[in-house]
């Protein structure tokens, strides 16, 4: 541009979710929460211009960051060159096998593109698991993912991931804290995976839907939920929910993940 030096950086790829954190505070809170430990690789979902990376170069025995915008890739390879514990990967990251680029214990970390949270989070909760996952998120999200059971912000994402994880909202980030500016606020949501998940790899599908099923009706009592979702009359439902101590009146914004798993199991024993 006339006049000014041109930059060395493609600019920002809206397409691609691309809002760099440009606080250092909010970004040394993502690195803190990660907490690499000796002998763990560390993976980064999209390292953009390496703001993030940068820090995480200093804390990781091994570091390996994978960014889908060709244009940063060569920024990126060129920045960490004299780094031979970093591998900066191209593509996308819901193509790739993130264990495999692990070799070993591992934890998650991203400033993840807003369309694609909520596939990242699943793909992450896939065994075999991280020990932990630290993503910066809209806030709404990561409010929604860490609610507790009862509360108005619990529903099927919550009791979905607090099935397989323990969720933690670490902070929030204001959108003045990116460049450029998103329209919305973040949040760093911490999900450590539980050591007693809920449901088994097997169960994850049928759990997923059962809850997507219930809170679908997420105003009703159980007795009309279950009746609705597995064909049952007045008195089949209410043995159904006695027979995995779950309150015919409750309602399913009340049940965590615990409950929802025993009626998975108690209704897979139904006579059909
Ligand atoms: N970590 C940087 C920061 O904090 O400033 C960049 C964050 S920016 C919100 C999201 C980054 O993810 C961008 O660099 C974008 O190109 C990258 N990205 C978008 N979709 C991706 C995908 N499917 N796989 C890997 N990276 C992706």
């Amino acid at each position: 541009m006339h006049g000014r030096r041109p930059s060395p950086l493609p600019p920002p790829r809206k397409r691609l979710g691309q809002h760099f954190l440009t606080d250092r505070r909010a970004l040394e809170r993502i690195a803190d929460a990660v907490d690499p430990q000796p002998g763990e690789t560390i993976i980064e979902i999209g390292p953009g211009r390496g703001a993030l990376t940068d820090l995480l170069v200093d804390r990781a025995e091994r570091l390996v960051a994978i960014e889908v915008d060709t244009l940063l890739v060569p920024v990126l390879r060129a920045r960490y060159a004299a780094s031979p514990h970093v591998r900066i990967v191209e593509g996308d990251v819901l193509d790739l096998s993130l264990p495999a680029l692990a070799e070993g214990a591992w934890a998650l970390v991203g400033n993840v593109p807003y369309y694609i949270t909520t596939p990242i989070i699943f793909q992450a909760l896939r065994s075999p698991r991280p020990s932990r996952m630290v993503f910066l998120v809209q806030r709404e999200v990561a409010e929604r993912v860490a609610a507790p059971p009862g509360s108005d912000a619990y529903g099927a994402l919550s009791a979905n991931v607090q099935a397989l994880a323990r969720a933690e909202l670490v902070a929030r980030v204001p959108a003045g804290a990116f460049h450029p500016r998103p329209k919305v606020d973040s949040a760093i949501l911490r999900l450590t995976p539980r050591p007693d998940p809920v449901v088994t790899p097997e169960e994850e599908a049928p759990f997923s839907r059962l809850v997507q099923g219930a809170f679908g009706q997420r105003r009703k009592q159980m007795r009309r939920v279950v009746r609705a979702l597995y064909d049952l009359g007045g008195e089949g439902a209410e043995a159904l929910l006695g027979a995995c101590g779950i309150e015919a009146t409750a309602r399913p914004e009340t049940l965590g993940p615990e409950a929802f798993a025993r009626l998975l199991r108690a209704a897979g024993a139904l006579p059909r």
